[in-house]
């Protein structure tokens, strides 16, 4: 089976990447499943993939919550009966150099972008395990590849799931689970209005942004290359940039 009638849970499903992927998987004939906190964003997203004739379901989910992350995988086994792919993508931002000491913004990193993946290998491992297959796809960060200042923590959080991705697969080597590691580059979406505090900072970042960011459709583009192979295929890491960042 390659995309078509696949179902694919998407956490970070209510705007940029993670939206991109909802709507461009369902076009291609995936069966998706979104979570997200804001469930009004969510419910507009299935409503436009329904509306284009495909087959979208959503649930409210804080990746913090193991309980929520469960509930998401649940539904989708609930609703069509298994989950094929869970494609961990929600995720947090929080740029300032380290000596500003921002605790609280590490914490709220490290939460998201790291517990929150762990939060869904607990809810999916196990149904992938009793299915026989299942492919565990994240959304990491070329930040974890060219460590630059003022992003180290989060480089951080992106190079933890790398590594246990990386751990995962290679006690994942009966065929059972697939991993891909998707490491996009500057893409224009919400994440760097909620990543800098400081007014005069967040305005440069958002003019860098709209410069030189790609549309969220490449990312989701790659995440569907990724799930489109066959079973004995697994697409390790995939970085997707703009031709013109250093
Ligand atoms: P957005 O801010 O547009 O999307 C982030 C998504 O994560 C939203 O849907 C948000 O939904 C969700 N989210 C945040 N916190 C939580 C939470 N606690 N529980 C559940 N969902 C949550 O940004 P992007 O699309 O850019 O981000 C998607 C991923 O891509 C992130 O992991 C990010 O680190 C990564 N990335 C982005 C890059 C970029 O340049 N944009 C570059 C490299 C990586 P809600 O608020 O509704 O819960």
């Amino acid at each position: 089976m390659t995309i078509e009638g696949k179902v694919v849970a998407i956490t970070g499903a209510s705007s940029g990447i993670g939206e991109a992927t909802a709507r461009h998987l369902a076009s291609l004939g995936a069966i998706v499943v979104l979570g997200a906190r804001r469930t009004d964003r969510l419910e507009r997203v299935v409503a436009q993939i329904e509306a284009d004739g495909g087959v979208a379901v959503a649930t409210r989910v804080d990746v913090t919550d193991p309980d929520d992350v469960r509930s998401l995988v649940g539904l989708a086994i609930e609703r069509f009966g298994r989950l094929d792919v869970l494609v961990g993508n929600a995720g947090i931002s929080k740029i300032s150099p380290v000596a500003d000491l921002d605790v609280e913004g590490w914490s709220a990193m490290i939460d998201v972008n790291v517990k929150g993946i762990l939060h869904g290998i607990a809810a999916a491992l196990p149904v992938f395990r009793r299915q026989g297959s299942g492919h565990l796809v994240t959304v990491i960060s070329t930040s974890g590849l060219k460590i630059v200042p003022t992003q180290a923590v989060y480089a951080g959080t992106k190079n933890a799931v790398r590594t246990l991705l990386e751990g995962l697969r290679q006690e994942s080597t009966d065929g059972v689970l697939r991993t891909t590691s998707i490491s996009p580059g500057y893409v224009r979406t919400e994440l760097i209005d909620h990543a800098v505090d400081d007014p005069e900072v967040l305005e440069q970042a958002r003019q860098n942004m709209a410069e030189l960011g790609i549309d969220p459709a490449a990312v989701a583009r790659a995440i569907a290359f990724a799930i489109d192979q066959p079973e004995d295929v697994e697409i390790g890491d995939l970085t997707i940039r703009p031709t013109r960042q250093n």
